[in-house]
């Protein structure tokens, strides 16, 4: 599959991409994932993004269209991929509907998952991430708790709140989103290729979106 999934901060892209991944063998492209890892490697990139990210503002378009155009030209999107956090504004929308055009890229659709906003600050809140970066693996204080000692399920290392997870960085993040992403909704709702789904749980939003295909 070729899809673009959007949603708010804590809707859930990120799970649900991995189980539509383990369905068919698509591969996940995060920009915020390979943004994390920039960060921690110190490329030029992640020196050039990582102010951006500890605010919870948007890296400059242009960065991630020059990480995308290299992306996608990987050999490993010819299995499908799943977009995860890009497009994150109009401008980005324009951009990689120019590059899909070059690169002959088909796209399925793109899945909007619809979440309530106390769910959404809930779930941010109460998300933690594993430090190892190799695992990764997300859990949550209420649902889906670490080990007691407060380490990874996975691989044992300790598990913690994302910098930009504190509550102060979620609002602004929210803010950012309602301004600056919500809009691509509309956008795709125009072009005739956006798809709703209800993304409360995910393995439902998954079995949903798998019947589109
Ligand atoms: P979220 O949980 O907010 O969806 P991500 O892991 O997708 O977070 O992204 C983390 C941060 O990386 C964002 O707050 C932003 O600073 C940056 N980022 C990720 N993707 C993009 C993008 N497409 N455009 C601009 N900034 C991005
Ligand atoms: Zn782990």
């Amino acid at each position: 599959m070729k899809i673009i999934i959007l949603g708010a901060p804590g809707a859930g892209k990120g799970t649900v991409a991995k189980l539509l991944c383990d369905f068919d063998g698509s591969i996940q492209i995060s920009t915020g994932d390979i943004l994390r890892a920039a960060v921690r490697a110190e490329t030029e990139l992640g020196k050039k993004a990582k102010g951006y990210m500890d605010r919870g503002d948007l890296v400059p378009d242009s960065l991630i269209m020059d990480i995308m155009e290299a992306r996608l030209q990987e050999p490993d999107c010819d299995k499908g991929f799943i977009l995860d956090g890009f497009p994150r504004t109009i401008n980005q929308a324009e951009g990689l509907k120019e590059l899909i055009k070059k690169l002959n890229i088909n796209l399925d659709f793109v899945v909007n998952l619809e979440v309530p906003r106390d769910v959404i600050l809930d779930r941010l809140t109460t998300r933690r991430t594993c430090s190892n970066p190799e695992c990764q693996e997300i859990y949550n204080i209420k649902s889906k708790p670490p080990t007691a000692d407060g380490k990874c399920e996975k691989c044992g290392s300790p598990v913690i709140q994302r910098d930009d997870e504190t509550e102060e960085a979620i609002t602004y993040r929210l803010e950012t989103y309602n301004e600056k992403t919500a809009p691509l909704i509309g956008f795709y709702e125009s072009e005739g290729s956006l798809k709703n789904f209800a993304s409360v749980d995910s393995k439902e939003t998954v079995e949903a979106i798998k019947k589109e295909l």
